[in-house]
């Protein structure tokens, strides 16, 4: 079973998006880290399949934290979601690792989507 770190400094989206998360995904699989700093650390001792992040973020944000999260784990999938839906900004979280760009938020039936191509 694989395991999820949701990453986003408000907590109030890191609710939504773990409500959603918990329709198809038993809780305990489920991490959560506040910045990218706190990914990374999650990353290294919890070892997540799938992360779950935002790009902005006090301490270390999402454009920082990705390559240090792919260089930890090469296989690891991360689901940058973000209000920007510029395509620049796509491109870029894109060339730096990410698997998948997501607009916010992230209700039931588009976390279903997600979770049937990650
Ligand atoms: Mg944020």
């Amino acid at each position: 079973m694989r395991k999820f770190l949701v990453t986003d400094d408000s907590k109030l989206a890191r609710r939504t998006l773990i409500k959603s998360l918990k329709e198809y995904i038993l809780e305990e699989r489920i991490f959560e880290a506040s910045n990218g700093f706190e990914a990374l650390k999650l990353t290294l001792k919890e070892k997540p399949d799938v992360v779950f992040l935002d790009l902005t973020m006090p301490v270390m944000d999402g454009y920082e934290a990705i390559p240090k999260i792919k260089n930890i784990n090469p296989d690891i999938k991360i689901v940058v979601v973000s209000a920007d839906i510029q395509e620049k900004a796509k491109e870029k979280v894109y060339a730096l690792g990410a698997t998948l760009h997501v607009q916010k938020p992230i209700k039931s039936d588009k976390m279903k989507a997600i979770l049937e191509v990650i």
